[in-house]
């Protein structure tokens, strides 16, 4: 018995000095955590599509995105709001998994259990009666342009750089903070228009979908960004 501890403290000793001398440069960015579990925002939507969505969608993108800047030397240490600032001058890969990673991060945040997430703060609530009607008309534009979307995308609340709300949509991965993008501005909210956002439950159904997802929505998070963007705008 003592013999065989002191094989594997050997061994453990070896071990660790392998690990030593092998460890491999962390990597740039990380899958974060879901913040809630992954049935929290049943009914709206089912715990299977958040786990494939989160643990295999999310994480490709995380895991392509630090095989597109271990590639590269000059995006070395480039944070992921720099590298999407100008998108349009790097490689597709970190376009495309660079703006995955932040589309996403910011998605999970977003949402909470159904009927939990309140209302828009006053400030937030008066910015979009003044923009757009009501909060009702502002979620009829938002999902007329998420339905429009063609294809795949995602679908904003963005705070332009003049402190104006405006709703927009871009393809792909791409969002509003890319040089690429069409509108520019600072998320604050975004909805996920990819079929493996959905499909499991809503099928081909992406209208119903994008009206049941303002069950989710946490306005006191969106309200905090709108904040932030305001005073960043201003
Ligand atoms: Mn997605």
């Amino acid at each position: 018995m003592r013999k065989l501890t002191g094989a594997l403290a050997f061994a453990a000793v070896l071990a660790t000095t392998a690990v030593g001398f092998a460890a491999e440069p962390k990597p740039a960015f990380e899958l974060p955590p879901l913040p809630y579990a992954a049935n929290a925002l049943e009914p709206v939507i089912d715990a299977k599509t958040m786990e494939i969505h989160h643990g295999k969608h999310h994480q490709a993108y995380v895991t392509g995105l630090n095989k597109a800047i271990a590639a590269d030397k000059a995006l070395e240490g480039k944070s992921l709001e720099e590298l999407l600032a100008k998108a349009g001058t790097l490689p597709a890969a970190v376009r495309n998994n660079a703006g995955g990673h932040w589309n996403h991060s910011q998605f999970w945040k977003s949402m909470k259990a159904p009927g939990t997430g309140g209302k828009p703060a006053d400030a937030l609530a008066k910015a979009i009666e003044t923009k757009f009607g009501s909060i009702d008309e502002f979620k009829q534009k938002f999902q007329t342009a998420g339905v429009g979307r063609f294809g795949s995308g995602w679908v904003w609340l963005i705070v332009t750089p003049g402190g104006e709300l405006e709703i927009t949509s871009t393809p792909n991965q791409d969002n509003p903070l890319m040089d690429v993008a069409e509108v520019k501005g600072a998320p604050i909210l975004g909805n996920d228009l990819w079929e493996h956002a959905y499909y499991l439950k809503y099928q081909n159904r992406r209208a119903d979908y994008l009206s049941a997802w303002w069950d989710l929505v946490d306005w006191a998070e969106v309200s905090k960004r709108f904040d932030a963007a305001k005073s960043a705008a201003n």
